[in-house]
């Protein structure tokens, strides 16, 4: 067979066994039935492993080439690279592979206990939002350290251990370098940051102080008060809302900006019930063709956000060319998890809550401005986590209270905070387990926002975004959808912003 036929068969193959491998998953999560994820996905990954195949790739890529071949090509041999080895790490990444959707299934089939009896995520979330309770707030928080024993007798330190132990045989530095080459990702991006988290944190600090002489009468605000006073500050976030208007809003605010979502084949699953994952995802089922968007709403004015984040990342695959599906294959997390983050905090804009809160719009406006404040100032304490999570597959853990003693050693020296109780909450975080050297994208994403609604408000000479909502919409189909798997992130980073990727971002709004 001709190389470039092959390359064409090998993405057409990529493409429908990819497709068949999201139904199953979605099945999983929203119904927790296994029709054979590991099965699919065995299936698609064999196209990857088949020598042939790869063979066929290297030489083309030793031919000349156009820019957006070449560029396609290697995005391709990035993807094979991983499965190119030894059978040796054929096996254990079977084995990774088997023991990573066993946690995910003791992770998403578990139920958290607070005061005697089950309760849900939802449930615990809004305990913490609202309750005036300080110590079930303390409580609920904690509870959701619950699911570390568990995840850890199912044998979530073995799967960092094979994690590391592949990276190792794969001849990678550790794991972290593993994951960020194949995310196309610099380690250089992460160098400094404890130092320039140290000014971010004194601003914050003395945020935090201000609100606790507000609403926790001088009090030292803890983890369990953040949602609180979050929701004290706008109380607005938890206005009953029914579930028609919410579509409505998500429906005009798309067509503002020039997309109408009506000619786009999404399905929602949006009520809670048992087995369904607790979380938000979408899952691009077939590019430009049907996504699925999993959330649990129960009809708060606040849930609208994670709706509008998963609508965004349905909107991105939609206007992606969906013929071009080796270019998609490049598309970057961080800009996936940005251009999802960018949809997101539209919550707390007029164009969104205006139509909300009619009446009440002088003081939506104000309490949505300090929450927006609150908001970017915490930002930058997401670094903890980050740095948790690529620190788990650089030390020797050999125990629970070991994770534990490293979740607090981070929150020492980012947030400068001791730890708050005996057991960490980590385990609940479904990254560590499904997604690894992943959390960093939507820190990114949030900082890559930032980034582009201030080189928009300079180009277009406008306040807010939202001035020029049908210019903002093509700025992001031009700027971002349509470049996205083009280059690497840093590279369309400077490329659109004029200046090397920094955390100076985040400073000042
Ligand atoms: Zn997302």
């Amino acid at each position: 067979m001709e190389d470039r036929e092959r390359v064409r068969r090998i993405a057409r193959l990529l493409r429908e066994r990819e497709a068949e491998w999201s139904r199953r998953e979605w099945v999983q999560y929203t119904t927790g039935f296994d029709f054979g994820v590991n099965q699919a996905e065995s299936e698609y990954i064999a196209v990857l492993k088949d020598r042939e195949n790869y063979r066929a790739v290297e030489r083309l890529l030793g031919q000349r080439l156009s820019p957006r071949w070449r560029r396609r090509l290697e995005i391709l041999r990035r993807h094979f690279k991983p499965y190119q080895l030894t059978p040796r790490l054929h096996r254990l990444d079977e084995r990774i592979r088997k023991k990573t959707l066993e946690l995910s299934q003791v992770l998403n089939g578990h139920r958290c206990r607070l005061e005697g009896r089950t309760v849900s995520a939802t449930e615990i979330d809004r305990i913490w939002r609202i309750s005036p309770d300080r110590g079930l707030r303390r409580q609920a928080f904690l509870a959701r350290a619950q699911v570390n024993r568990p995840l850890l007798q199912a044998g979530f330190l073995d799967l960092i251990e094979m994690r590391r132990e592949f990276a190792a045989l794969y001849g990678a530095e550790d794991f972290v370098a593993y994951r960020l080459e194949r995310d196309e990702i610099s380690p250089r991006i992460f160098i400094g940051w404890e130092q320039q988290a140290a000014p971010l944190r004194e601003n914050y600090q003395r945020l935090l102080e201000s609100l606790g002489q507000r609403f926790l009468g001088g009090d030292k605000p803890m983890p369990w008060d953040l949602p609180y006073m979050e929701t004290q500050l706008a109380p607005q976030l938890q206005t009953p809302v029914d579930i028609s208007s919410l579509y409505k809003s998500l429906h005009d605010l798309f067509n503002r900006l020039g997309y109408r979502l009506d000619q786009y084949n999404i399905t929602y699953d949006i009520f809670p019930r048992r087995h369904k994952s607790e979380w938000g995802y979408n899952f691009t089922i077939v590019p430009g063709g049907d996504s699925r968007i999993l959330a649990n709403v129960e009809g708060r004015y606040y849930e609208l956000g994670v709706l509008l984040h998963e609508t965004g990342h349905a909107l991105h695959s939609f206007r992606l060319d969906p013929r071009d599906y080796l270019m998609n294959l490049g598309v970057s997390g961080i800009i996936a998890e940005g251009l999802a983050n960018l949809f997101g905090d539209l919550l707390l804009h007029p164009a969104v809550y205006g139509q909300f809160f009619v009446g009440r719009r002088a003081d939506a406006d104000r309490n949505f401005a300090r929450l927006r404040r609150f908001q970017q100032a915490r930002t930058f304490t997401a670094i903890s986590s980050i740095l948790f999570d690529q620190e788990l597959y650089r030390r020797d853990l050999r125990g629970g209270q070991e994770v534990d003693r490293l979740y607090w050693e981070f929150q020492g020296r980012i947030l400068g905070e001791p730890p708050y109780a005996r057991e960490a909450p980590w385990g609940f975080r479904i990254h560590h387990t499904t997604h690894p050297v992943y959390l960093h994208n939507y820190f990114l994403g949030d900082l890559t926002n930032r980034m582009l609604r201030k080189v928009f408000i300079k180009r277009h000479r406008v306040q807010d975004v939202m001035e020029k909502p049908r210019k903002f919409g093509r700025f992001i189909e031009e700027e971002v959808i349509a470049p996205s798997g083009r280059w690497p992130f840093e590279e369309w980073f400077e490329r659109i912003s004029g200046r090397p990727f920094s955390l100076e971002w985040l400073r000042d709004g």
